[in-house]
């Protein structure tokens, strides 16, 4: 369950919720809800960044279909198709499956966030807690979005093997399914 892969192509169903959501910390958290396991990584992940004071909250992770609707809802109309760049549509979230995170630091500027110390050792060190970056820059035309330094995902132990593959997880994903 930890390496179902959600995209513009894979969707999730309508009434998906995860099984084991539980309430992020809210020291490290200005709201949301993960899959259980994913959430302890992130503590803990967090935890040994503010060892060496970097600070690294939650934005957002888990979100419902409906919720989503609503985003997107709300960017089409701002956007229009532009609004596929940067959202995804309802059931084709990676929020939805519990397992992903937006992150930034404590000023909450997630634009800026690219920029920032945590930022740097999210790079060099995410994946050892079970996390990846998930929208790398200029991979558009492979995820299909806009390059985003604060959205990760967990994927426990296949982190690390993906991280160092250097591929996008669409990629990876669809190199691994062959060769089984
Ligand atoms: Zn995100």
């Amino acid at each position: 369950m930890y390496d179902i892969l959600v995209n513009k192509e894979y969707g999730l169903p309508e009434d998906y919720i995860p099984n084991d959501l539980i309430e992020i910390d809210k020291k490290y958290s200005i709201k949301g809800m993960a899959k259980k396991e994913a959430c302890e990584a992130f503590i803990k992940m967090v935890e040994d960044a503010l060892k060496i004071n970097l600070h690294i909250i939650n934005e957002s992770a888990y979100r419902s279909y409906e919720r989503q609707k609503e985003l997107y809802d709300e960017e089409y109309n701002k956007k229009g198709n532009k609004a596929n760049d940067t959202i995804a549509l309802p059931g084709h979230s990676e929020h939805q499956t519990g397992l992903a995170f937006d992150l930034c630091t404590d000023t909450h500027n997630m634009y800026e966030f690219e920029n920032t110390e945590e930022f740097i050792w999210l790079s060099k060190h995410a994946h050892e807690y079970g996390f990846i970056l998930r929208y790398p820059k200029n991979k558009k035309d492979i995820t299909g979005y806009n390059y985003e330094p604060w959205h990760y995902r967990y994927l426990g132990d296949l982190a690390t093997k993906v991280y160092k593959s250097n591929l996008t997880y669409d990629e990876y994903y669809k190199k691994s399914s062959k060769e089984i």
